[in-house]
């Protein structure tokens, strides 16, 4: 009892204040947005010290950004040509609260989809161009983002482009049931008809790529590059050491565990991205 007896200790200040806001009121007011927490290394960091390219740096884990801050980070000024904008979403299984999550995506991002896609010039190499954005339903492919992409190709096999796509994903967008699914047959074929035109694709893999975006075009790039310590896989980790009951490696699915494994090609940070994407094209034959 006497555990309970120990409130008395306590006087209130003021009795007419809630206790709620006498301890608000001791504890220094630290904007949000002033510190990050760095999801790798755990180190709290000085926004500013993340500069544009939000790179930890203390273990530079390359920050998720979104499509837009992606887009400025990467391609030439003013180069970008916006395409296949307003395709409507569909939500084919009535599910529960799916519209209101995808005008919630739409508020937030300022995207209609979940993939950014277009042309532009990366250092003076015309490229097709997608950034998938982890902000916007955590980047799943429905029918919408699989319809995007696969346009994408064909505009590229038409204007004898390279493709260039920024992945980025949670897997297949569940409300959308078996026709996300589709999206991967269908995006992979695309990738087939662009690859028979002997034209070049280059995927580049960004936290997180997971589920059927990396069953799919995520790993069919003839170049496969990823941002240091993205987390890259099919099945979470959780359902992989359930399933063979071992303990997997601290390191695995991050992408410098695929790297060496001999799944990445590269591990690039962001800040010099651009010029490994334009020297890749160029090498590959560019536009043609
Ligand atoms: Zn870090």
């Amino acid at each position: 009892m006497a555990l309970f007896g120990k409130k008395d200790k306590y006087v209130r200040i003021n009795p007419n204040r809630s206790l709620k806001r006498e301890v608000e009121r001791d504890v220094p007011e630290v904007p949000d947005e002033l510190f990050a927490k760095c999801p790798a290394c755990k180190h709290m960091i000085y926004q500013k010290d993340l500069g544009v390219a939000k790179i930890c740096p203390s273990c530079s884990y390359n920050f998720r950004i979104s499509a837009q801050e992606r887009l400025a980070l990467t391609v030439d000024e003013a180069s970008f040509e916006e395409l296949y904008t307003g395709i409507e979403t569909k939500d084919p299984l009535n599910f529960p609260k799916y519209n209101e999550k995808l005008s919630q995506a739409r508020a937030a991002t300022g995207l209609d989809e979940a993939v950014l896609t277009g042309k532009a010039s990366i250092r003076g190499q015309k490229v097709a161009l997608a950034i998938m954005d982890s902000n916007f339903i955590m980047a799943s492919m429905g029918t919408v983002v699989g319809e995007k992409l696969t346009r994408l190709f064909e505009l590229a096999i038409d204007e004898k482009l390279p493709v260039v796509i920024f992945t980025a994903s949670g897997g297949a967008r569940m409300q959308e049931g078996i026709m996300s699914l589709m999206q991967m047959a269908k995006v992979s074929a695309a990738v087939k008809r662009h690859s028979n035109a002997g034209l070049f694709y280059l995927t580049i893999l960004t936290d997180p790529t997971t589920g059927g975006v990396t069953a799919s075009f995520a790993m069919e790039g003839d170049i496969i590059l990823a941002e240091p310590q993205a987390l890259v896989g099919f099945a979470g980790r959780r359902v992989i050491e359930t399933t063979v009951r071992e303990n997997l490696p601290d390191d695995f699915q991050k992408a410098e565990f695929l790297l060496e494994h001999g799944f990445v090609d590269a591990i690039v940070k962001r800040t010099d991205m651009p010029d490994v994407i334009a020297n890749l094209v160029a090498f590959h034959g560019g536009a043609k």
